[in-house]
């Protein structure tokens, strides 16, 4: 296998239909490419609620790879009517589009409304029953909404705040190298203040790393370094 490339497409895709906090996103993406002084911007691409022409069979079933529901639907799992986020990021990582003669390779940032679960919970001790955001990386990040909304709609900073996690954990930030960094399955958390710490809880994990990232910025010195070097070898990748 070859080294997975760094600069290449960033691809929006969500299901959430019209949504004013959807512009939490891209000021997410703003942020994050400031921080790390981007000099090769990503492409983006979105997507939105993705459905193509052939998105239906003449079954009325969902054909694979060819909407955003078919990703969800294929994923859920109907007893817990929850999403699998390792299903959907495998499905998002191994899709057709990726081939050379169709999209190539790319970042996909996918925003559901489901709500989602870790198939693998429990393996640290974790016991919550849900997930808000999980990412592959060098691939796709998924983030459920579903657990940061309330009656009175969906708080714009805490989705600014997992969109942000979620694209740096995609940039493979922070350093597995690093001591500062504990690793829970295949997922790397930082151990200083910053939102690139493990979070559980929603909404109230989302609410502290939020007001923490007001506070003090969003990511620790050791990760806005990570986050600069990726940057770094993105810009080296294109020129
Ligand atoms: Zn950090």
């Amino acid at each position: 296998m070859t080294k997975p490339a760094k600069y290449k497409p960033l691809n929006l895709l969500n299901n959430k239909g019209f949504w004013p906090e959807k512009a939490a996103i891209v000021d997410a993406i703003k942020e994050v490419l400031t921080i790390g002084k981007c000099r090769a911007p990503l492409p983006i691409s979105d997507y939105g609620r993705y459905r193509d022409r052939h998105w239906r069979g003449d079954d009325n079933e969902l054909v694979p790879y060819h909407s955003v529901d078919w990703y969800v639907y294929d994923a859920l799992d109907e007893d817990r009517l929850q999403v699998n986020a390792e299903q959907i990021l495998k499905s998002l990582a191994t899709e057709p589009w990726r081939r050379k003669d169709v999209l190539g390779d790319h970042y996909d940032l996918f925003i559901m409304e489901e709500d989602m679960y870790d198939p693998e919970e429990g393996r640290d001790g974790s016991q919550v029953g849900y997930l808000v955001g999980r990412s592959e990386r060098l691939t796709a990040a998924v983030i459920s909404t579903y657990r940061i909304e309330h009656i009175w709609g969906m708080p714009y900073s805490y989705l600014k705040t997992e969109v942000m996690r979620q694209l740096c954990f995609m940039f493979a930030v922070p350093d597995v190298r690093r001591e500062d960094v504990t690793a829970e399955g295949d997922a790397l958390y930082c151990k200083n203040v910053c939102i690139l710490r493990r979070a559980e809880v929603a909404p109230d994990d989302w609410e502290r790393l939020t007001r923490e990232r007001l506070r003090f910025g969003p990511l620790c010195e050791p990760c806005t370094q990570d986050l600069r070097r990726f940057f770094e070898q993105v810009a080296e990748e294109k020129s």
